[in-house]
């Protein structure tokens, strides 16, 4: 790193001690995890040894109380050796934060210490097959029937689904509201009509799971109605992605980082003209700007981490931090795989994983034609995106 960050010597503590682990324990198992697009279940057991899933849960449920920059430290140093690994920590976040930020006291209670102490993992289910960039469109249908609702639809693309625990999943409770209509439930793996699809084959992060799910007549107590208000299912998938998008861009900065790391160790291994590649200039520059531009995406993310921290609106803020720093991520593990030349496009070196790994960063929790669509409505308008 060449800009100089304030972190606190927790902060610092927290990013050596991710690292450390991150070498020693998931590295030598991303190869194979890789190849075989099996769920890295070891490496969660590590990160939740480490107490680490409990990071952002405040320590009355049995987390360790920090803010979404301790979070998005881990989830950046964890991506700076395996993409997979850090999507599987971080959308367990995801599906944890409708509860952290939503939920009464009594769901709180019930699902937040096992989360923390990793002993459960949460996915978080919006997409379906005519659901993608436009989550008001939710087809599945959630019907009151005495104190449970019965659930009906499928989810796709859902990441950790068959391995979670715990989902945090949108329903339409009110079919004539449209988005007023949304509510959002907490679903646990053991209910009955609760199903999955086969595993999906995928261009990068193949070790993190990602399956469709299928709800057939799944009864879900009315207590596990998310904030126990039926149609806020909306603003809270909404709220929930501004605290997620910022961990979406540390992700994309770490996968940058990380393929920089082998591109410049790289750089000084390999001799062409009888000299280490990186003597020569237009390899130099080629370095410089990759640093330039991961620094600046490292910037604009902790600058709107730091936002949400202090709990100031950040959705378009939270939107511009993942678009720049995904596209970086993209641009940056390209280059990387240019500079092993032949070897870069091989699948034994790893460097061609990173930019596999890195294309999901542009399209999941809202792709960057999406996101730039939200930014755009707020500089033309000057609203947010919710507009609820
Ligand atoms: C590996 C992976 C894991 C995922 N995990 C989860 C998960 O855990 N939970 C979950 O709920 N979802 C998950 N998703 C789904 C993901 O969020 C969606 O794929 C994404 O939001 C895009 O939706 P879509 O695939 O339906 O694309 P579409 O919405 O069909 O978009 C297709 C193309 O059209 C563009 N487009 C659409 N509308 C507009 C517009 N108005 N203006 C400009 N361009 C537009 C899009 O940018 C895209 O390029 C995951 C996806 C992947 C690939």
């Amino acid at each position: 790193m060449i800009v100089h960050y304030q972190f606190t010597d927790q902060q610092q503590h927290l990013r050596e001690k991710v690292r450390a682990l991150a070498i020693k324990k998931i590295k030598p198992l991303v190869k194979k995890a890789d190849e075989n697009g099996s769920f890295p279940r070891a490496a969660v057991e590590s990160l939740a040894e480490a107490g680490l899933f409990g990071v952002k849960i405040p320590t009355q449920y049995g987390g360790m109380g920090c803010g979404l920059m301790e979070f998005s430290l881990v989830v950046e140093e964890l991506a700076r050796i395996d993409g997979a690994v850090a999507t599987t920590f971080a959308a367990s976040l995801l599906g944890t934060l409708p509860i952290l930020l939503f939920g009464t006291e009594k769901q709180k209670q019930k699902y937040l210490p096992p989360l923390a102490g990793g002993k459960q993992i949460a996915s978080f289910a919006i997409s379906e097959p005519e659901t993608g960039s436009d989550s008001s469109a939710i087809q599945t249908r959630a019907i009151k029937a005495g104190e449970k609702y019965r659930i009906n639809g499928q989810k796709r693309f859902i990441t950790k689904a068959g391995e979670s625990e715990i989902i945090s999943l949108f329903a339409v409770t009110d079919p004539v509201k449209g988005a007023r209509g949304l509510s959002a439930f907490i679903i646990e793996k053991q209910y009955k009509g609760l199903s999955y699809g086969p595993q999906l084959q995928k261009l990068g992060i193949r070790a993190s799971a990602t399956r469709n799910i299928i709800c057939q007549d799944l009864m879900v107590p009315e207590e596990n109605l998310i904030g126990g208000k039926a149609g806020r299912g909306f603003i809270q998938a909404m709220k929930t992605f501004e605290h997620s998008r910022p961990g979406v861009a540390a992700q994309a900065v770490g996968i940058a980082q990380g393929s920089l790391d082998l591109a410049l160790g790289y750089s000084k291994r390999r001799k062409q003209f009888g000299k280490p590649i990186n003597t020569f200039q237009g390899l130099q520059w080629m370095l410089s700007d990759m640093e330039i531009q991961i620094e600046a995406a490292r910037c604009l993310t902790y600058q709107v981490i730091g936002m949400v921290d202090r709990g100031e609106k950040a959705a378009a803020a939270a939107a511009a931090a993942k678009v720049f720093a995904s596209d970086t991520a993209m641009k940056i593990t390209t280059d990387a795989v240019q500079l092993h030349g032949g070897w870069g496009y091989m699948a034994n070196f790893e460097v061609e994983r990173f930019m596999r790994d890195a294309k999901v960063t542009q399209i999941y929790e809202g792709t960057n034609q999406i996101l730039r669509n939200l930014i755009a409505l707020r500089l033309i308008k000057g609203i947010d995106d919710i507009g609820l």
